[in-house]
C-alpha cells in the first residue's frame, strides 16, 4: 500500500498543535486526516508540540493534547517533538541563511519600523527595510532582527491538494522576520525547520495557515529544501454555517468525551467533516484508511451536525462490547456518587444490551441503567402508588408466584410468561404492566417488562415485588 510522495520516500504527516489548554475539534479533525493519510499510504504520523508561547504552554496544556489524541486513538508513531527545545537549531538555520546571502540583518529601531509602516501604508506597498541592500560594513552596534531576502517580483504558487493552485504576488509579501531582535526564532521559521528536520512530506492543516504556506515556501527555497505537499483543510462551521463559536456548544475534544461520545463515533463523524466516500455514513477505521485520499477533501467549510453525530454515536454504542460500556457507565455513576459494588458491575453489564438501543450518548446509557442500581426497598413515586389498587396487587402477587416458578430468565421466555399470565387472568397486559414496571424500577426509566426483569435478575425482581406486596413491617 506504500505510495511514494513527491520526495520519492514514504509519506510523513504530522499534527502540530499549540498547547492552549484545550484541544479543539478542528485540531482533532486535522489529526485524523493526517493519521488516515499516513495509514493509507503506509507512511508515518508524527506529533509536534508548538510550545514557543511560554505563557500558555504549561505542562497541563501539553497533557491535554496527549490525552486528547490518546482518547481519539490517534497516537503518533514516534515520541513528540517539542518546538521550543529546538530554538538553537532554528538559530543555526538563520545563520546558514545569512551565510548563503538569503537573509540579512535588519537594524531598524522600533521607531524607524513604525515610520516605515506608516509610509508603506500611505504608498500602498509592503514594508521594506533599508538594510536589505546595505553593506555589512555599515552595521551599527545595536540589536538586529534577521529577515529573509524574499523575491521582489514574480509569484509564489501554492499547489494545494484541497484548494487547488493559489498564487501569491511576491511584491505583496514583505521580508519575513526569521529571528527577532531578542534572538527568538519566529513561528514560520520554526515550522519550516521542524517540518524539514522531521522529514515531513505532506503538510495537512487548517486553511487559516494558507498564507503561511506562501511565507514558508520562501524559506524552503532559500535553504534549497524541497517543499512539502500542501493540503489546507476548510474550517469547521456551526450547524448554521457561521464560524464555530461557544454558542454552538462543545468545541473541545475533552467535552465530547465527557458528554459520552465514543472515540470511534468521533472518528467516523470527524472523517465525514470535509471528506466522504460516496453515501457511506457508517464505516470502520479500516474502511476509512483504505478509502481516504487527501485529494478528495472538499474545499467548502464543513458544518457540525449534532443529529448526525448522535446517530453515529448511538450506532457505536449498540455495537460496543458490553464490558467496555460497563466500565464507562460505572465511571459516570461513580462520578455521581453512587458507590458501586462488584455485584453492581455484573448487573450493569447484563442490563446494558437491554437498554442501549435508544442511547445517544454514554451519559444517556448511564441514565438508562439507574433502575438496576437502586437499593431496596424502592421508594415508589405517588403515581406508582396510585396504580397499586387491591385488584392490581392481587394480580401482581399471582404473577410473582408464576415468575418464581419460571426457570428460563430470558427475554423471550419472560415475554411468553407475561403474555400467558395476562391470558389466564383474562385481561390485557395494560391492566398490570405499568404497575409492574413501577414496582420493578421505582419510577426510573426502564426497558420493556421482560428486559427489566432480565436486567434485574430473578432474585432482585422477585424481591422488589415482595417489598411492595408483602412489606416486612
Ligand atoms: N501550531 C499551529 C496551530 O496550532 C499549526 C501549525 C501547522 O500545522 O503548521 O494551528
Amino acid at each position: 500500500m506504500s505510495a511514494p510522495s513527491n520526495f520519492g520516500r514514504p509519506v510523513v504527516t504530522r499534527i502540530a498543535p499549540s498547547p492552549t489548554g484545550s484541544m479543539h475539534i478542528g485540531t482533532a479533525r486535522t489529526a485524523l486526516f493526517n493519521w488516515l493519510y499516513a495509514r493509507h499510504t503506509g507512511g508515518k504520523f508524527l506529533l509536534r508540540i508548538e510550545d514557543t508561547d511560554r505563557e500558555r504552554s504549561t505542562e497541563g496544556a501539553v497533557q491535554v493534547i496527549f490525552e486528547g489524541l490518546k482518547w481519539l486513538g490517534l497516537e503518533a508513531d514516534e515520541p513528540a517533538v517539542f518546538q521550543f527545545a529546538r530554538a538553537e537549531r532554528h538559530r543555526e538555520v538563520v545563520q546558514a541563511l545569512l551565510e548563503r546571502g538569503e537573509a540579512y540583518r535588519d537594524y531598524m529601531t522600533a521607531e524607524e519600523l513604525e515610520a516605515e509602516r506608516e509610509r508603506a501604508r500611505a504608498e500602498g506597498r509592503v514594508v521594506r527595510s533599508p538594510w536589505r541592500d546595505a553593506s555589512p560594513d555599515e552595521a551599527p552596534g545595536r540589536p538586529f532582527a534577521v529577515r529573509l531576502k524574499s523575491p521582489l517580483d514574480g509569484e509564489t504558487l501554492i499547489d494545494d491538494q484541497v484548494k487547488g493552485q493559489v498564487r501569491f504576488q511576491n511584491n505583496q509579501l514583505d521580508d519575513l522576520i526569521l529571528l527577532r531582535s531578542d534572538g527568538t526564532p519566529t513561528y514560520n521559521l520554526a515550522v519550516v525547520v521542524d517540518d524539514h528536520d522531521m522529514g515531513v512530506t505532506h503538510v495537512i492543516r487548517g486553511d487559516d495557515h494558507l498564507n503561511n504556506a506562501a511565507r514558508q515556501t520562501g524559506i524552503y527555497r532559500a535553504m534549497g529544501w524541497e517543499t512539502p505537499v500542501w493540503a489546507h483543510l476548510p474550517l469547521i462551521h456551526g450547524p448554521d454555517g457561521a464560524k464555530l463559536s461557544k454558542r454552538h456548544g462543545a468545541q473541545a475534544v475533552g467535552e465530547f468525551a465527557d458528554m459520552g461520545y465514543l472515540p470511534e463515533a468521533m472518528r467516523n463523524y470527524l472523517a465525514k467533516l470535509g471528506w466522504g466516500h460516496g453515501d457511506d455514513e457508517i464505516f470502520s477505521d479500516a474502511q476509512a484508511i483504505s478509502w481516504f485520499d487527501i485529494k478528495d477533501v472538499v474545499g467548502a467549510p464543513a458544518r457540525l451536525d449534532w443529529a448526525k453525530l448522535n446517530h453515529l454515536n448511538n450506532h457505536y454504542i449498540r455495537e460496543a462490547d458490553p464490558a467496555r460500556l460497563t466500565q464507562l457507565v460505572a465511571e459516570i455513576h461513580e462520578s455521581r456518587d453512587w458507590k458501586l459494588r462488584e455485584a453492581d458491575l455484573s448487573v450493569l453489564q447484563r442490563s446494558i444490551p437491554l437498554v442501549r438501543d435508544g442511547a445517544k450518548t454514554v451519559l444517556e446509557l448511564a441514565d438508562a441503567t439507574v433502575f438496576v442500581l437502586r437499593q431496596r426497598p424502592l421508594e415508589l413515586p405517588e403515581k406508582a402508588q396510585a396504580l397499586l389498587t387491591e385488584e392490581t396487587r392481587g394480580r401482581l402477587a399471582r404473577l410473582k408466584d408464576r415468575l418464581a416458578r419460571t426457570e428460563a430468565w430470558e427475554v423471550a421466555a419472560l415475554e411468553a410468561e407475561i403474555r400467558g399470565f395476562a391470558e389466564s387472568e383474562g385481561v390485557g397486559i395494560g391492566k398490570f404492566g405499568q404497575a409492574l414496571r413501577a414496582v420493578l424500577s421505582g419510577g426510573s426509566p426502564a426497558p420493556d417488562l421482560a428486559g427489566t426483569l432480565v436486567s434485574l435478575g430473578k432474585h432482585e425482581s422477585l424481591a422488589r415485588l415482595d417489598d411492595v406486596l408483602s412489606p416486612a413491617s
